[in-house]
């Protein structure tokens, strides 16, 4: 058994690249690659992993049950085998548990295993780093931005982004996405120039924060000119474009498909998108972890897991397999191909619901998710009613390692506090970094106010809230179809279907309070 994954051969040339990549400045690099991009085939742009992992995942998404389960069965006995030898925290942890690869004769056997939880990541993140990956080849990446308690982990730089890329054109292109095709990207805030061409021309980026009915109007010409085949963003943000395409009445331009991530997708949104630009919606799942992903197929909307990426389980509250269909838990993931640092049992936080064991709309023997939930959606609101997601407040560099959880914090428009509960090792000098960082997410029109607090209270089940919003919700009353999943009022209850101008009217908060 060898100590990484079939996929982990990384070429000569692979290497190579890497290396001169670095040599060649920025500006140049983008304006090269630019060119580049615009005649090279994909597959050719991306490394050798990305091209053994599309290559197997167009064949083995039409495998048979039980050449998948042969399959998750080889590689979860190589994660485990490698976590085992190689990796510190494993090693305690197996121990600990009298377990090791040996343990393993079917894929249940997993069960036996302890789990994997952001505390032990957030407690000493080190710990899980494999011995045997060369240093110079480790990315520190952070995830959990939109739940205030970052989780730092380490990537095989290129070659974890590479299977991701590989994963989610598989998704992507079940509704006939290519990366030739033209995309609208609302998943970015940033000031200055709030469009945004990629250096090869497929890809336009319209700042979150330009989604409001008073900048939107100066890009409307740029937009339809584009001519834009697909629009990815997060639920909420396509839901405002959807609003204001519908407002301003963007003629001429016909949308192929919405693909969207990072935030529960509400049936109501759902609606209206669909409604807007008459096309299909591919909701999909991925972690920053990249230790799953799943999206709809061709035909419907349930989440596919990938069985080639890793493994999933539900569990319940006291930590036993959920197994029945319909039946919800927290969604438990072991990646196949983490070996820097890997996910064995991994618990998300986030919960799903059992679908089948397979899709019988296209036939792939994938497991399916009916819903996922728990990334509770919320809003800040700016000083001109404009919302802002939290996803859009999500954070994956290392701002905020030195920061135990914060905390965002709202009683007016416009004005923002964000708590933040330090680590030790915290240095004075960080405070001007978050706070230049948050404000350029914030996307202006929002006064922001740090403070330094000893704990971060928690909800009744313990979870942490991203953002505590008093302000009160707009619309409420408005069509029970826009459930906020906390059952709380939130400003989810503001993009109730039929009040399509709640969203961008700038004095709308003021009015209804
Ligand atoms: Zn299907």
């Amino acid at each position: 058994m060898g100590q990484t994954g079939v996929w982990y051969q990384e070429d000569f040339w692979s290497r190579l690249k890497c290396g001169a990549r670095r040599l060649i400045p920025g500006p140049i690099r983008s304006r090269a690659g630019g060119w580049l991009r615009a005649w090279m085939p994909y597959s050719w742009q991306m490394g050798s992993a990305f091209r053994s992992a599309y290559s197997l995942l167009e064949k083995s998404q039409w495998w048979s049950e039980e050449r998948i389960l042969a399959y998750q069965l080889d590689r979860l006995r190589e994660v485990v085998y490698h976590a085992g030898k190689n990796v510190p925290g494993y090693r305690l942890k197996f121990a600990e548990h009298k377990v090791g690869p040996e343990s393993i004769s079917a894929l249940d056997d997993i069960r036996r295993f302890p789990c994997l939880t952001k505390e032990d990541l957030r407690n000493d993140p080190e710990l899980y780093v494999a011995e045997t990956i060369p240093k110079e080849r480790l990315q520190y990446v952070t995830s959990g931005g939109t739940t205030g308690a970052p989780t730092g982990f380490y990537h095989i730089s290129q070659y974890n982004d590479d299977l991701a890329a590989a994963f989610r054109l598989m998704m992507w292109k079940r509704i006939g996405y290519t990366p030739r095709s033209r995309a609208l990207d609302l998943t970015a805030s940033f000031e200055g120039g709030l469009l945004h061409h990629a250096p090869d021309g497929n890809l336009l980026w319209v700042s979150i924060s330009a989604l409001d009915s008073r900048r939107f109007p100066s890009y409307l010409d740029a937009i339809r000119d584009f001519r834009p085949e697909f629009i990815i963003g997060f639920p909420s943000t396509v839901t405002l474009f959807a609003q204001l395409a519908r407002d301003f009445r963007i003629s001429g331009v016909q949308i192929r498909g919405v693909i969207t991530a990072s935030e529960v997708m509400h049936q109501a949104q759902r609606r209206y998108i669909s409604e807007v630009f008459r096309c299909r919606i591919l909701q999909w799942y991925g972690l920053a972890e990249y230790a799953g992903f799943a999206s709809g197929c061709e035909h419907s909307d349930e989440y596919h897991f990938f069985p080639e990426c890793g493994h999933v389980e539900l569990l319940d509250a006291q930590g036993s397999p959920v197994m029945e269909e319909g039946a919800t838990g927290e969604i438990v993931l072991t990646g196949f191909h983490n070996w820097a640092t890997p996910f064995i049992r991994y618990r998300t936080g986030d919960r799903g619901a059992w679908g089948k064991r397979r899709c019988g709309w296209c036939g792939r023997n994938y497991p399916t998710l009916k819903e996922i939930s728990g990334r509770i959606q919320e809003f800040l609101v700016a000083r001109n009613g404009r919302l802002i997601p939290s996803s859009a407040l999500n954070v994956h560099s290392g701002l905020f390692d030195q920061v135990w959880c914060y905390q965002f914090y709202q009683e007016s428009p416009g004005k923002v506090v964000l708590n933040i509960q330090k680590k030790p090792s915290y240095e004075a000098s960080t405070t001007e970094s978050i706070r230049q960082h948050v404000l350029e997410r914030l996307g202006g029109e929002v006064e922001l106010e740090i403070r330094f607090v000893e704990e971060i209270p928690r909800t009744q089940r313990g979870k942490h809230k991203f953002i505590v919003q008093k302000l009160p919700a707009v619309g409420r009353g408005s069509p029970a179809a826009w459930p906020s999943p906390s059952g709380q009022d939130t400003y989810l209850g503001s993009m109730g279907a039929g009040r399509g101008h709640a969203l961008v009217q700038p004095d709308m908060v003021n009015r209804e309070r």
